[in-house]
């Protein structure tokens, strides 16, 4: 089946208990227990729960992994993740790596002793260089945020599997409708649910998904010992969210295209960062494995004053933290998402005081160009 029937015709598709076309809130703690000898499968509601279960088989068959975990937020699932590491495991991250993800690792994981080195995951080179005895993983974000760098997935599988490494890969912006990063040899996949996947701004969570065997069973114990599970009502909703995760990534698309060309023909627009723009430099890797450029693009305005004008004048979209919901939002990467970094670490990775990101929702995009237009002339 393809991936739009998959969405709606799936394993949680339908309750096995009742039939129900919705799968039910099992807003439950803990299942009574027949025998001492045998328990069934769901004993205690941080170990299983069924509505939580019918999603993480959703988010499993959609990546093309085996097992998907769900997790109370996008960090959640990142945070849990990297406890598969040990003191001393060394890991190559992509420099402009989410702002959350920096934060955990420079300042709570490096104080268990994992050690990561930030680079600049377009270059193969600076890839390889990076890479220590200690090395046990690359984890990446493609395209990146906010400055939409493209990392050659297919080339990174590569130089890891030469250093036995692990291939970690936040799929946030993508999705698995636009690209499956375990179809192309990645071993883990991480999202920020919060954003498309639930797509409706109503819930924070996370996922991770792996194909192998041995990993889904570290993961999933690592899930249920630390216990950062999503609750059942929020799995719920993700459920219903992800149903229409093909219109609204197909719509939110097409007007991003409209706009990303809107801005970039724009002169009080010095750039757009926009895998969809055959300018973008990795433009090329990007369509060989993803099948679309998404919905979220940056641009970097002329002037401070005119960026500020912007964020405090939008009407159409929000002008807030956050992105993948059916309304547009604008954000402020140097005051949001990448607050947690230094003024000279924004700096090194090109996130500047005039850098606005912009996920485009499924208004009309006439009506988003013109309120646009209205501000930045
Ligand atoms: C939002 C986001 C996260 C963090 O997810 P939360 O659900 O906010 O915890 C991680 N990675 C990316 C790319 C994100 O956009």
């Amino acid at each position: 089946m393809k991936f739009a029937t998959r969405l709606i015709h799936g394993s949680h598709a339908i309750d096995p208990a009742t039939g129900a076309l919705s799968i039910p809130v099992y807003q439950t703690s803990t299942f009574a227990q027949q025998s001492v000898d045998h328990f069934g499968k769901y004993d205690y509601a941080r170990s299983g729960n069924p509505t939580r279960e019918a999603l993480e088989e959703a988010i499993a068959d959609l990546e093309g992994g085996s097992r998907a975990f769900a997790f109370g937020s996008g960090m959640a699932a990142i945070s849990s993740t990297l406890m598969l590491f040990a003191p001393g495991d060394h890991l190559v991250v992509c420099e402009d790596v989410y702002g959350g993800a920096f934060r955990v690792m420079t300042k709570l994981f490096s104080q268990w002793g994992l050690n990561v080195t930030f680079v600049d995951a377009t270059s193969r080179e600076a890839i390889e260089a990076a890479i220590r005895p200690e090395t046990k993983a690359i984890y990446l974000e493609t395209p990146s945020n906010p400055l939409l760098k493209v990392t050659n997935l297919r080339e990174a599988v590569e130089i890891a599997r030469n250093h036995g490494l692990l291939t970690l890969v936040d799929n946030t912006f993508m999705t698995p409708y636009l690209q499956r990063p375990l179809e192309l040899g990645c071993d883990i996949v991480m999202h920020s649910g919060t954003k498309f996947l639930n797509g409706h701004s109503d819930v924070v969570c996370g996922f991770a998904v792996v194909k192998d065997e041995h990993l889904a069973h570290r993961l999933g114990f690592i899930q249920n010992a630390f216990g950062a599970i999503l609750g059942p009502q929020d799995c719920w909703l993700t459920l219903r969210g992800l149903k229409t995760l093909k219109v609204r990534m197909e719509e939110s698309q097409r007007s991003a295209v409209k706009v990303a060309e809107f801005l970039a023909g724009h002169p009080q627009v010095k750039q757009v960062y926009y895998p969809g723009l055959s300018t973008h430099p990795g433009h090329d890797v990007h369509n060989r494995q993803a099948d679309g450029p998404g919905a979220v693009l940056s641009f970097e305005l002329k002037s401070f004053d005119l960026t500020k004008r912007l964020l405090e004048g939008i009407e159409l979209a929000a002008f807030a933290v956050s992105l993948g919901g059916v309304e547009s939002i604008l954000s402020y990467p140097a005051r949001m998402s990448h607050a947690a970094m230094s003024p000279a670490d924004r700096a090194e990775r090109g996130i500047s005081d005039t850098l606005v990101r912009l996920s485009v929702g499924l208004e009309d995009p006439d009506d988003l160009i013109s309120d646009f237009a209205g501000i930045i002339g």
